[in-house]
């Protein structure tokens, strides 16, 4: 049996290692196409900061890992899939036959249609290759305009900070983190950036980049903003979202919506043909509809599945329990967590919530709840017991009374865990 993997980030790695626990005398094959040993972008703030070197970033150390595991190693692009032939061809034009093929090809930062937007100094923060030129920019005192205050955004601003750089952030939206924090949360972080030096501008687009010369300005670039605002700096970061990587997957009978679509044994609609990680859809915890959930612990999990049931075959019954959508953001060291869904229920569905601030400590609580089930939260500044949070609605955990509880003192969330999800549940409610 030959199993071919494309992709060499976490998903890929962990497949790869999993598959040959599994199925020891299996072919494996294992394709990347960045020039690098397989590496783990969450370690990219760490290298920026100083902290640690590039091979800091590398997921497995010892030089002859994958020889030991009888894992070949592949560099190269996967550029089309021949699902009758089963084989992939990839960019050098060689051709690489599989039984069973995992996709777990990631994402790529999306660059939006601005003018001067691939200008040399405007630089996305996603490889090693980002790193290195976001590195030669960012020195103590450069201007760097940010666009974009997500989940990547939020993540990078403490390197940059550490660096010493002058940032401004601008987001199009009318806060912080708009798609993982509830408008309060998004609002408190916002604040805390700011108070940190970092300027943050929200609910305005940058519109073009210009060459400073241009323009007539001093700096290599010139920012114009939608709020009539002109920006002079030495760096623009772009991280303004993502896109899993599906372009070879035209003209195959693998469905693509955003991501692959997988079901719960990570298969996609062909079989044979698996997907892990970013790049993969796979149906969602509570209401089923397919979700990329683009965290690393996702994409360990996911490949760990897709794996034994590659090796497995047919009679693999591996099943992933729904994805969880679980956002964990330090955001120049203010903690921020936000699961499932946060955003809440109508009411007219049983939809009902609360919602704790403490602007003066920082910290805030938001509880949703589908009849007495919790079914998202957003929290700040808790960083003890989130864990909890999660387990009640991973767990779908039904409160009975201690719903009524929770709406009036929220920050119980943990004596309902320990109350309603360690005892039978006939006795929690
Ligand atoms: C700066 C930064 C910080 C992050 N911080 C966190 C964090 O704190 N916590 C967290 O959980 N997540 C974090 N993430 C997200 C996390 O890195 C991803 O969820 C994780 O990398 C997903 O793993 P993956 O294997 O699915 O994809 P990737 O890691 O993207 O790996 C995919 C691999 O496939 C390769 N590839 C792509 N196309 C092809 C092709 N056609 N043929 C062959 N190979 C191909 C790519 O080059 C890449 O090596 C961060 C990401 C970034 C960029």
């Amino acid at each position: 049996m030959r199993h071919l993997i494309l992709g060499n980030g976490p998903a890929g790695v962990v497949a790869a290692e999993t598959l040959r626990r599994a199925a020891q005398e299996d072919d494996i094959v294992l394709a990347g196409s960045e020039d690098a040993p397989p590496y783990s972008r969450m370690a990219i703030p760490y290298l920026l900061e100083g902290n640690i070197d590039e091979s800091g970033t590398w997921l497995r150390k010892a030089p002859d890992h994958f020889e030991r595991l009888r894992i070949r190693a592949l560099r190269g692009r996967a550029v089309a899939v021949d699902t009758d032939k089963r084989r992939v061809l990839f960019d050098d034009g060689h051709f690489e036959p599989y039984d069973r093929l995992l996709i777990a090809t990631g994402s790529h930062p999306v660059r939006p249609p601005i003018p001067g937007v691939d200008l040399p100094e405007v630089h996305t923060c996603w490889t090693l290759a980002d790193a290195r030129a976001i590195a030669a920019l960012a020195r103590p005192g450069a201007r760097v305009l940010q666009l974009g205050a997500g989940f990547i955004g939020c993540i990078i601003m403490e390197a940059l900070a550490k660096r010493g750089v002058e940032l401004t952030v601008v987001e199009m939206g009318d806060r912080m983190v708009p798609r993982m924090m509830t408008p309060t949360a998004g609002a408190m972080i916002k604040r805390w950036v700011e108070d940190k030096g970092i300027r943050v501008v929200t609910s305005a687009g940058v519109q073009r980049i210009d060459r400073g010369s241009a323009v007539g300005a001093a700096a290599p670039l010139a920012v114009s903003l939608s709020t009539g605002e002109r920006l002079e700096c030495e760096l623009v970061i772009v991280a303004a979202g993502v896109a899993p990587n599906v372009g070879f997957l035209d003209g195959t009978a693998v469905q693509v919506a955003k991501g692959v679509l997988v079901d719960a044994r990570m298969q996609t609609s062909v079989a044979g043909i698996f997907a892990a990680g970013d790049v993969a859809e796979a149906p969602d915890l509570f209401t089923g509809a397919h979700l990329v959930a683009a965290i690393q612990p996702n994409a360990a999990d996911q490949a760990r599945i897709a794996a034994l049931n590659m090796a497995r075959g047919e009679a693999g019954e591996t099943r992933l329990n729904g994805v969880l959508a679980i956002n964990v953001l330090d955001t120049l060291g203010l903690i921020s967590s936000s699961f499932g869904q946060w955003w809440g229920e109508k009411a007219e569905h049983g939809g009902e919530g609360v919602e704790l601030v403490d602007d003066a400590r920082y910290r805030y609580l938001s509880l949703q709840f589908k009849d007495d089930v919790l079914i998202g939260a957003t929290s700040i500044g808790l960083t003890e017991h989130v864990g909890a949070l999660r387990g009640l609605i991973h767990g779908q955990v039904r409160l009975g009374a201690w719903k009524a509880r929770l709406l009036a003192a929220p920050l119980a969330f943990v004596d309902a865990y320990v109350a309603c999800s360690q005892q039978p549940m006939a006795l929690a409610r």
